[in-house]
């Protein structure tokens, strides 16, 4: 799908010196079953990173581990210059800098779309309601729905919701936006609404890992794709390499798949 024609990637600039995500040999098991082998990973602000691989090859587990959703076991992870322990204070602070977007938007049913956006900046951050209010009608309108602000999420389309999710996600305020697979659930015709808002935070500056499938979205906005296979990366390129020659057997075949 030629999802964003307005993606120019010009204005989307990678610094060269601030690193936002440094994983060094890192690896988790879940029990017995090694999940994440050896990854070695770090992430430049700026930057547009699409995750790619075969369902259960860990993609998901490998982002969620990036705001301690799921605890690694051994090497390192540090996020904007904090590393992650068992420290929750630490972890409280990488969760500032986070923002996480889920395949099922994950917003609360008997909320409106206002309060969803509101609760946490008011309950965790303390800010003054009307401020939030304010801020969120912000995102809202950036996300292009402000008229659904009194509604509840049962009552937006599948794309709408994504939406007020990522827009719940910004009125924290994230240095980092992690996205896992935010339109699998979407039908077709409520993907493109959704991606127009990533690429346009792609734009913004923000940094950005986003596991997808959508190759067009990963062609016109990352600066890499990462392709994943059994808890390991395998093979790492700018996207007109990685599609036009990818490297590994497994990357050519998981692209035969779904191209
Ligand atoms: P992906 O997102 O690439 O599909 P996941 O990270 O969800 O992969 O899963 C990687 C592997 O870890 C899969 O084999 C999955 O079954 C397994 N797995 C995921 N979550 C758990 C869990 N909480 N407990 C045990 N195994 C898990
Ligand atoms: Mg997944």
């Amino acid at each position: 799908m030629d999802i964003a024609p307005q993606a120019d990637r010009s204005k989307m600039t990678v610094s060269e010196t601030e690193i936002a995500i440094d994983i060094r040999k890192m690896n988790k098991w879940y029990g017995d079953f090694h999940v994440l082998r050896d990854i070695d990973l770090k992430v430049m602000q700026g930057e547009r990173i699409v995750i790619a691989g075969p369902s259960g090859s860990g993609k998901s587990t490998l982002i969620r581990c990036i705001n301690r959703l799921e605890e690694h076991q051994q090497g390192d992870i540090i996020v904007d210059g904090i590393e992650l322990t068992n420290d929750l204070k630490r972890i409280d602070e990488v969760r500032r800098e986070v923002g996480m977007v889920f395949q099922h938007f994950n917003l609360f049913p008997h909320l409106t779309v206002l309060q969803n956006l509101t609760l946490a900046p008011i309950w965790v951050r303390g800010t003054p309601k009307a401020e939030a209010e304010e801020t969120a009608m912000k995102y809202l309108e950036r996300v292009k729905i402000p008229e659904q602000a009194n509604k509840f999420p049962g009552q937006l389309s599948g794309g709408q919701q994504q939406r007020v999710a990522i827009a719940r996600s910004l009125c924290m305020n994230p240095k980092i936006m992690l996205f896992d697979e935010p339109t699998s659930a979407l039908d077709p015709e409520m993907i493109k609404e959704v991606l127009d808002v990533m690429v346009q935070l792609a734009q913004d500056g923000m940094t950005m890992i986003c596991v997808t499938h959508e190759m067009g979205f990963a062609r016109q906005v990352a600066n890499r794709v990462i392709f994943m296979d059994q808890g390991q990366i395998i093979e790492q390129n700018e996207p007109e390499a990685f599609f036009s020659n990818p490297q590994h057997e497994r990357t050519q075949l998981f692209l035969s798949q779904i191209l």
